[in-house]
C-alpha cells in the first residue's frame, strides 16, 4: 500500500455527488488520496457546484466520460439507478479498474451490476454506515466517516488486491472496515436501519394525519389540534422527525431493493408489537418494565461502542442536541 502522502488511486470517478459522494470527495482531497477526482451527477447544476466547492477537480453529466480511464469508480447514487449507471460505464472501463459503490443494500447491487462488468474489472461493493438526513453536494463534510463502520461485501472470488485497495481507502477516511456476506449485510441493516426508518415514516405520517384531518377524534370527540404535534414534539416525536426527513428517493429504493429482508423483519416486529399491545391492555406492568430495562442496556452498548452521536449540519443543530 502507498505511504500516507502518496495517492491511493491516480484517477477516481465519483458518480453521484450528494451527501456521501461529496463527503468522500472532501476527505480524498484533504488527504491527497487521489491524483485527480472527476465527478458525475445528473444535473449541470450539481456538477458546477461540486467543482466550485472543490471536492472534485472536474465534472461531467456523462457517467461514461467521468469513468473513462478511472482506476477507481465509486457509485454514490440512489440504489435504484446503480445498475443503469454500471451498464452505461461498462464499455469504457479500463482493465483492472475497480468499481465500488456506497448503496445501503448489497444483494441487489451484486445481482444487477456483477453481470454487466467486463472481465478484468473488479467489483467491491461497499456501504459506509454513516450519514445524516441531509442531501446534495453542499451537505458533505470530510469527517462524516470517522469512527463509523464501512461494510464491504465482495462476492466470493473477488480479486484480493482490489478488496485491499478499497479497504485502505475507507480506512483512510477514518472508518473501521468490516468484510461481510451481502445477504447477511442486508438482513442486519434491515433491523438496524431500514426498519427504524419505516417506523419513523409511519409515526410522522400518522401524527400528521391526526392533527389535520379532524376524522381521528376519540369517542368523546377529543381531537389533536393543528400544531399540537409540533408544539409538544420534544416528548419523543422530534427524534423521529429527523429520521423521517431522510431523502424520499433514496429510501424508496432501499425498500424496493431489500424487500425480502425488510418484510421478514417487519413480520417479527409486528408480532412483538402485538405482544406489547396485549401487555398494555392486560395491565402487565412487569412485562413492560422488563422489556424497557433490557432496551435501556442496548442504548448503553451503542454509546460504549461510540456509535451514538449524529453529525450535525449546523452549529445550531449541534447545540440543540444533548448527545452531540
Ligand atoms: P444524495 O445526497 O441524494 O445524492 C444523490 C446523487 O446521485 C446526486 O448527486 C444526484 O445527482 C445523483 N443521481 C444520479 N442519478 C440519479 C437519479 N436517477 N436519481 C437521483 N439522484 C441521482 O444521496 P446520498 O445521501 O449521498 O446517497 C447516495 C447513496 O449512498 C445511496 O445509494 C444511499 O443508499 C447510500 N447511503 C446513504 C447514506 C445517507 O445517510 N444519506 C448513508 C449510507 C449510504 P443530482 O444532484 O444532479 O440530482
Amino acid at each position: 500500500m502507498p505511504s500516507d502522502n502518496t495517492p491511493l488511486f491516480n484517477r477516481v470517478a465519483l458518480i453521484g455527488l450528494g451527501l456521501i459522494g461529496s463527503s468522500l470527495g472532501h476527505v480524498m482531497k484533504r488527504d491527497g488520496l487521489a491524483g485527480h477526482i472527476v465527478g458525475n451527477a445528473r444535473t449541470e447544476e450539481t456538477c458546477a457546484k461540486a467543482v466550485e466547492i472543490g471536492f472534485v477537480d472536474s465534472a461531467s453529466i456523462d457517467p461514461a466520460e467521468a469513468a473513462q480511464d478511472a482506476d477507481l469508480v465509486v457509485i454514490c447514487t440512489p440504489v435504484g439507478v446503480i445498475a443503469d449507471i454500471a451498464a452505461t460505464i461498462a464499455p469504457v472501463l479500463k482493465k483492472n479498474a475497480i468499481i465500488t459503490d456506497v448503496g445501503s443494500v448489497k444483494m441487489a447491487v451484486i445481482r444487477d451490476v456483477g453481470p454487466l462488468l467486463p472481465v478484468g474489472v473488479h467489483l467491491v461493493p461497499g456501504h459506509p454506515v454513516a450519514g445524516t438526513e441531509h442531501s446534495g453536494p453542499e451537505s458533505g463534510f470530510p469527517e462524516l466517516f470517522e469512527g463509523r463502520y464501512c461494510i464491504l461485501t465482495p462476492p466470493p472470488g473477488t480479486d484480493e488486491s482490489a478488496i485491499d485497495r478499497v479497504s485502505e481507502l475507507w480506512r483512510r477516511t477514518g472508518s473501521v472496515v468490516e468484510i461481510m456476506d451481502a445477504k447477511h449485510h442486508d438482513r442486519v441493516l434491515a433491523v438496524t436501519s431500514h426498519l427504524p426508518h419505516l417506523i419513523a415514516y409511519t409515526i410522522v405520517g400518522t401524527a400528521s394525519d391526526m392533527e389535520s384531518s379532524g376524522r381521528d377524534a376519540d369517542a368523546t370527540g377529543d381531537d389533536v389540534a393543528a400544531n399540537e404535534v409540533i408544539k409538544y414534539s420534544a416528548g419523543g416525536f422530534r427524534d423521529f422527525t429527523r429520521i423521517a426527513a431522510s431523502d424520499p428517493v433514496m429510501w424508496r429504493d432501499i425498500f424496493l431493493n431489500n424487500r425480502e429482508a425488510v418484510l421478514e423483519i417487519l413480520g417479527r416486529f409486528t408480532e412483538d408489537l402485538t405482544a406489547l399491545q396485549r401487555a398494555i391492555r392486560w395491565g402487565e406492568g412487569d412485562a413492560l418494565e422488563d422489556l424497557f430495562a433490557r432496551t435501556r442496556k442496548i442504548r448503553r452498548g451503542v454509546i460504549d461502542m461510540r456509535q451514538a452521536g449524529t453529525f450535525k449540519a449546523t452549529e445550531q443543530e449541534a447545540a440543540q442536541d444533548p448527545e452531540s
